[in-house]
């Protein structure tokens, strides 16, 4: 949700997203450079919050509505069961970085299909008083796993692409180390 954070998200492994984070998707689609800065605190912050897959089922069928799921890659912000239909929320300040927004939620609904659970999300944007239906579909997942591809290029490099000026940069916890 906090879209200045450095590192955060406790994701972490699995197949096609393995080493992948919701919060790497997200930084992908506003700053390459970052999704490199933001890698090398990954290996650090990986476990704790995570759930197995027993106590993610056991969650999921005796609450309406979770806060804050964490599950391998994944850390949703509310997990809700509507009648036997799984929905996955991303809350977000603002509607600003919807492309962003929408990659990560379509990650994590990703992730929940490699495993064999159906769901389908929903952006919120409380301040803006509005949500947003995602789904899945089959070039959007096309789109995700080029972007996770990407992704892995980009951690594997020694050195992180060069700074590139852009709005985002006001408000990025890196500023002062690529622009001071
Ligand atoms: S300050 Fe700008 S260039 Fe540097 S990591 Fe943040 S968004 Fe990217």
């Amino acid at each position: 949700m906090d879209e200045t954070r450095v590192a955060g998200d406790s994701d972490s492994n699995s197949e096609e997203g393995q080493g992948i984070t919701g919060t790497l998707i997200w930084y992908y689609y506003i700053c390459r450079r970052e999704v490199w800065l933001m890698s090398r605190q990954i290996v650090a912050d990986q476990q704790d919050e995570n759930m197995d897959w027993g106590r993610f089922l056991h969650e999921y069928a005796y609450s309406r509505e979770k806060k804050e799921v964490a599950w391998e890659t994944v850390k949703m912000d509310t997990l809700t069961n509507r009648q036997g239909e799984l929905v996955v929320a991303e809350v977000k300040k603002s509607s600003s970085y919807v492309k962003s927004a929408t990659m990560q939620l379509l990650f994590y609904l990703y992730r929940l299909k490699a495993s064999g659970i159906d769901a389908r999300g929903e952006l919120r944007f409380p301040e803006e008083r509005r949500k947003e239906p995602i789904e899945l579909n089959e070039e959007l997942e096309a789109e995700l796993k080029e972007a996770i591809r990407q992704i892995k290029q980009i951690i594997a490099q020694e050195t992180p692409p060069a700074p590139a000026k852009i709005k985002f940069c006001g408000k990025c916890a890196y500023r002062e180390f690529c622009w001071a």
